[in-house]
C-alpha cells in the first residue's frame, strides 16, 4: 500500500452514509496531504442527507417490505452477513443517519456545489498544487474553496423588484416570466440563502437556485437563512391567511434543505 501522505489532493466525492465510506474517508485522510470535500454530498451531506428524516430502519422497511414495486413475499431483507458455498458474503453497515466528511474526519477545504464548477475546480487544483511546488500559499485550513463571497441573488441577472408573496407554486404550474426574479413569481428559490460561485446557471435558464452551493458566508444553517427570508416576504393580512400561505412551501424539508440537512442545526429528525 500507499504511504501516509503519498497522495497530494484528494477530491473525496460523496457523503458518509454506511461503514465503507467511513472506511474510505478515513484511510484517504492518511494517505492525502490535502483532503478537499468535494461537492455538496462530501460538503453538507447533499441529497442523501434528506434521508436523515427517517432511520435506517424505516428506509429498509419502505423499500422491501412497504413498496407495492418490489415483489417479496417472504419479506426478505438483505444480511449484513450471509453464507454461501464460496465462502462470506458481507455488505458494509448502513449508518442511522447520514454525515458529511468533516463530521467524519479532518478536513482541509471544502468545495461544495452539485457539481462544483469545472473552472472552480481548475482554479483549486492550480492553487494547491502550486502550493504543493512550493510556489505560493495554501488557503487557511478550513476555508471554502471555489465559491465567491456573494450570495447567488448577487451573481443573478433577473430583475429584483419588491419580494411580496401570497401563494408559492411548483415549477411545472407555469411558465415563469423570462426576465423577473423567480421568488418574486412565487417560486421558492434558494438564492438570497446559497453562496455565490455557479454563476447563477440555473436561474439564468429559468429554474429556481436550489441550494447546492450552501451558506454564505456568516450563515450557520441555510435552511433556517432561507425560512426566515420567506417568512419576511409573505403578504398576508391575518395569521390564518398567513398560515395558508406558509402551507403552499412544497416539500419544506426538501427545499429548504435540500442540500445541507445533514450539516443543519437539525442535522436529523427524531425517529
Ligand atoms: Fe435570482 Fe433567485 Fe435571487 Fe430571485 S431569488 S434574484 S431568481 S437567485
Amino acid at each position: 500500500g500507499y504511504d501516509d501522505g503519498f497522495i497530494d489532493v484528494c477530491l473525496f466525492n460523496g457523503c458518509i452514509r454506511n461503514s465503507e465510506n467511513e472506511h474510505l474517508a478515513k484511510l484517504l485522510r492518511d494517505k492525502s496531504k490535502v483532503l478537499v470535500a468535494f461537492g455538496a454530498c462530501a460538503t453538507m451531506g447533499g441529497i442523501p442527507g434528506l434521508a436523515n428524516v427517517a432511520s435506517a430502519q424505516e428506509i429498509k422497511d419502505l423499500v422491501y417490505r412497504d413498496n407495492p414495486s418490489v415483489d417479496n413475499p417472504d419479506g426478505v431483507y438483505p444480511q449484513e452477513r450471509y453464507a454461501v458455498p464460496e465462502g462470506e458474503l458481507v455488505l458494509p453497515h448502513m449508518y442511522d443517519t447520514v454525515k458529511t466528511l468533516a463530521q467524519t474526519v479532518d478536513v482541509d477545504y471544502f468545495m461544495p456545489g452539485c457539481p462544483p464548477e469545472a473552472h472552480q475546480i481548475a482554479a483549486v487544483l492550480d492553487v494547491v498544487t502550486a502550493a504543493l511546488k512550493g510556489e505560493g500559499e495554501l488557503p487557511p485550513k478550513g476555508a471554502t474553496v471555489g465559491v465567491s463571497p456573494k450570495t447567488c441573488c448577487e451573481e443573478c441577472k433577473r430583475v429584483k423588484e419588491e419580494k411580496k408573496i401570497s401563494s408559492f407554486r411548483r415549477i411545472w404550474e407555469f411558465i415563469p416570466d423570462a426576465e423577473q426574479c423567480l421568488l418574486e413569481q412565487g417560486l421558492i428559490c434558494m438564492g438570497p440563502a446559497t453562496q455565490a460561485g455557479c454563476g447563477a446557471r440555473c436561474t439564468t435558464v429559468g429554474m429556481p437556485c436550489r441550494g447546492c452551493y450552501g451558506a454564505p458566508e456568516g450563515v450557520i444553517d441555510q435552511g433556517a437563512k432561507m425560512l426566515s427570508t420567506v417568512a419576511s416576504i409573505i403578504d398576508a393580512p391575518t395569521p390564518e391567511e398567513i398560515a395558508e400561505v406558509a402551507a403552499s412551501v412544497p416539500d419544506p424539508v426538501g427545499t429548504f434543505y435540500r442540500f445541507g440537512l445533514a450539516d443543519s442545526l437539525l442535522r436529523r429528525a427524531r425517529v
